[in-house]
């Protein structure tokens, strides 16, 4: 009797799921990227936004925190960041083609994780119907910014959910209706599945993360883009390029009780 291989299996299920990383883009037609804070998505993964948006592609930005705590400076309050950070990503988005920004202003370094916090990621992803979320990886090891890791897991949650009708019931009452997402995509990952060439517009990403200038004063700057360009090579040497961005997709299905999903 012939014994099918795990690694056969695998394949076959992949196949039947339709995964398919030589191109996960491949069908998207509007795409969903959560971030902790107002400038995370053009640091995790601003080319890949860039080359997505220049093929058509929609990209909407969902940010979860406000921004106010990220300054050494005692004389700008967290009111007076929130406003600075705002207008910053939104020059930053508009860079890069970013069709909108949805604000959920919880208070920076203190976004809950909790029911609300995942209710209202839910009920984006009803109103918005995109085809792809992306968002932090919440297993990044070391990753010590709460808010990085909460997003993650609060994405995570709120695609497994949106798609069930008893979920945040009340969004029925206001037309939303259950979402599916078959495919869900991580940035700042240390198991990247998908690398992006972004070697043509690595230093347009560098400027539209400059203009983040509450965050890049000249002297932290000094450190960051040292350290951005390393990242960028870090994710280039494993595709031969001299920049790319790293991200890991998973299938829906593997985001729950399957023991192999770091293998994919
Ligand atoms: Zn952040």
């Amino acid at each position: 009797m012939m014994v099918l291989s795990f690694e056969g299996s695998l394949e076959k299920l992949l196949t039947i799921l339709e995964f398919d990383l030589s191109n996960p883009f491949k069908d998207a037609e509007k795409v969903l990227c959560i971030e902790p804070h107002p400038d995370d998505c053009v640091i995790g993964m601003g080319g890949t936004i860039k080359k997505l948006t220049e093929r058509g592609v929609k990209v909407v930005y969902l940010c979860l925190t406000d921004g106010s705590m990220g300054t050494y400076d005692e004389s700008v309050s967290p009111h007076e960041l929130a406003l600075i950070r705002r207008r910053e990503e939104e020059k930053s988005a508009r860079m890069l083609g970013v069709e909108r920004i949805i604000w959920l202003d919880y208070r920076d370094t203190e976004l809950p994780y909790n029911i609300e916090a995942r209710n209202n990621i839910i009920k984006v992803i009803r109103q918005e119907k995109p085809d792809l979320v992306l968002a932090p990886d919440p297993w990044l090891p070391y990753e010590a910014h709460p808010d990085h890791v909460t997003a993650g897991k609060l994405a995570l949650e709120a695609v497994l959910f949106s798609p069930l009708p008893n979920v945040a019931r009340s969004d029925l009452h206001i037309g939303l209706e259950p979402h599916r997402i078959d495919l869900i995509g991580f940035y700042y990952t240390a198991k990247p599945n998908y690398f992006v060439d972004i070697t043509d517009v690595m230093e347009l990403k560098l400027r539209a993360i400059r203009v983040h200038r509450s965050q890049f004063t000249d002297d932290v700057w000094e450190k960051w883009e040292p350290f951005l360009r390393t990242v960028a090579e870090f994710y280039g040497e494993k595709i031969g390029v001299r920049y790319a961005e790293g991200l890991r997709f998973m299938p829906e299905l593997f985001l729950h009780i399957t023991p192999f999903a770091e293998l994919i």
